[in-house]
């Protein structure tokens, strides 16, 4: 178990990737298909509509298991940058060749408005963000990419399932952004993937893993809450209050679900 767990601690520290670490060589769950986003009996009667109107007027999105590892940079964001004070991170955004249906534009505006919300990683003074265009400097890259492309990039344990973060990469697996997780099915999907932006733009800015600090509390946004809640609430905001939520750092011994194999339809 010392062995196992000096394992987790060393892929929470050095690969932040957030689907199970190197050391987890345990069988793969058996195949269970998320269910459907959504989830009637759970959602109050306001995000149902806003859900049922998203879903009526947005475009599918497609995707491969495996794209072509070529890439659509968004154009910088025209808007000063998000955030009052503190070191400024510039980033790109990057959509794979391959993923169908989600413009590069579309995709770049959903991560900035994440990172720009008041309850966002700006909130504390520290951290200001501003989306830069091709060929400018940057420090690190939000990529939406397919779940081969995602093992690729993050150079982990190759789940094909989660997302991750890798050095100056912030990849999120487009699987995710899709399909979303069970344990989300009653926040509803915008939800879920503003927590995939802030999770990941977490680690790049130095945060580790964090476990639920008690049930029926809010999640951590460093949790790993794409593979489960452990009693806690889904929450996508390192400030949900507007004051820095934390739990105590460590990770879970949770199963990750069985590859994407992508969307076609
Ligand atoms: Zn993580």
């Amino acid at each position: 178990m010392a062995n196992r767990a000096r394992l987790w601690i060393a892929a929470a520290l050095t690969l932040a990737a957030c689907g199970t670490g190197p050391g987890n060589a345990a069988p793969a769950a058996p195949p269970v298909e998320p269910p459907a986003v959504t989830s009637p009996a759970v959602i109050p009667a306001q995000k149902a509509t806003e859900a049922a109107t998203e879903a009526a007027t947005a475009t599918p999105i497609t995707y491969p298991a495996q794209g072509k590892d070529a890439w659509l940079i968004a154009p910088a964001e025209s808007d000063p940058p998000a955030g009052h004070a503190g070191r400024l991170f510039r980033y790109r955004v990057a959509v794979e060749k391959g993923i169908v249906g989600l413009a590069p534009a579309d995709f770049a505006k959903a991560v900035q408005t994440t990172l720009a919300d008041p309850h966002g990683w700006t909130a504390g003074g520290r951290w200001r963000f501003q989306r830069v265009g091709p060929g400018r400097p940057y420090d690190f890259t939000v990529y939406l990419a397919t779940p081969v492309t995602r093992d690729r990039l993050c150079d982990d344990n190759g789940d094909g399932y989660t997302s991750c973060r890798n050095g100056k990469s912030v990849v999120l697996n487009v699987a995710r952004w899709v399909k979303g997780v069970p344990g989300f099915a009653g926040a509803g999907l915008p939800v879920y993937r503003q927590y995939m932006v802030n999770h990941e733009v977490g680690h790049r800015l130095g945060n580790g893993h964090e476990l639920c600090p008690g049930q029926g509390d809010l999640a951590p946004v460093m949790q790993q809450q794409t593979l489960g809640l452990h009693g806690c609430r889904p929450n996508p905001w390192p400030y949900p209050d507007g004051h820095s939520y934390h739990g105590r750092s460590g990770v879970y011994d949770d199963k990750t679900p069985r590859r994407d194999e992508g969307k076609l339809s």
